[in-house]
């Protein structure tokens, strides 16, 4: 499923990607697929070890992709990252908001410090991102923004109240996000995955999602990368504050 980058079009070339969570699973893919189809990429995590082995697998296929450190509740470090991108580029033309946590406990004994943490990293974090790289991103070339959050997000899910209300919540700030930016040129869209197989659902109980997924699996994370650069890419040029579902089938029933 992953493609070579010959087989790729050059849809990014010039332009400027941060993608948050970059580290390993869907960020990772993302970056692959953004630098292959021309992109400078940032990627940033907190994860600085798996981080850098990304930077430098994707470095050694002759991709331009840097890793930084971030943790995306921290104000600081969003800071950072955009004085370090504007000193080296004035400017970002992509931005995803792809970091992301799970948490399972049913609501009856979930702490509320557990629910605060799944809201600030998965909601708050976006927010933050947003909120700290509009003025670059209002100097990109035809910028967009593609916020990532989950079949759960439209549905309920027992056990995943927090992660569920965090990604119903990261549909209404691509809406909201959007509709402020028009006039900008500033495309914000959400990404909706279903079961996608990275480090993040690999202690789920059974088989997770893909019982009631029509297509019967998971999605490989480069399917998923797939769609974001789509996305971010010119041919989605009179698409905004809208979802992208890729989730085999799961929304169909
Ligand atoms: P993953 O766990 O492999 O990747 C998530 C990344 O986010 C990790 O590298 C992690 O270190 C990083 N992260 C966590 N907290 C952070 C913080 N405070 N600051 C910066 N980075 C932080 O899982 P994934 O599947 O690649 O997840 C990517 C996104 O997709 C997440 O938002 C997740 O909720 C969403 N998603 C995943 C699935 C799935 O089945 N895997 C389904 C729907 C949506």
């Amino acid at each position: 499923m992953s493609e070579s980058p010959e087989q790729l079009s050059h849809r990014l070339d010039g332009r400027v990607a941060l993608i948050t969570g970059g580290a390993r699973g869907q960020g990772a893919a993302h970056a692959f697929r953004l630098a292959t189809e021309g992109a400078t990429v940032y990627i940033a995590d907190v994860l600085d070890d798996d981080g850098h082995r990304t930077a430098e697998e994707l470095q050694a296929k002759g991709l331009d992709v840097t890793y930084l450190h971030l943790d995306v509740t921290a104000v600081a470090d969003w800071e950072t990252v955009r004085d370090t991108i504007s000193a080296a580029h004035r400017r970002l033309d992509i931005l995803v908001n792809n970091a992301g946590i799970v948490h399972v406990t049913p609501i009856a004994e979930e702490t509320p410090q557990a629910w605060s943490k799944v809201l600030e990293v998965n909601l708050t974090g976006a927010f933050l991102g947003l909120h700290t790289m509009i003025p670059l991103l209002r100097r990109g070339t035809r910028p967009a923004v593609v916020n990532t959050s989950s079949i759960f997000g439209p549905s309920g899910a027992i056990g995943y109240a927090a992660y569920s209300a965090s990604k119903a919540g990261m549909l209404g700030l691509t809406r909201t996000a959007a509709l402020e930016l028009a006039d900008d040129g500033i495309r914000v869209n959400a990404l909706v995955p279903g079961g996608v197989a990275t480090p993040l659902n690999a202690n789920e109980p059974g088989t997770g999602v893909v019982p009631e997924t029509p297509m019967g699996r998971r999605a490989d994370p480069t399917e998923l990368a797939a769609a974001v650069a789509f996305l971010v890419s010119d041919d989605a040029s009179f698409v905004t504050g809208t979802e992208l579902v890729v989730d085999g089938g799961f929304r169909a029933r």
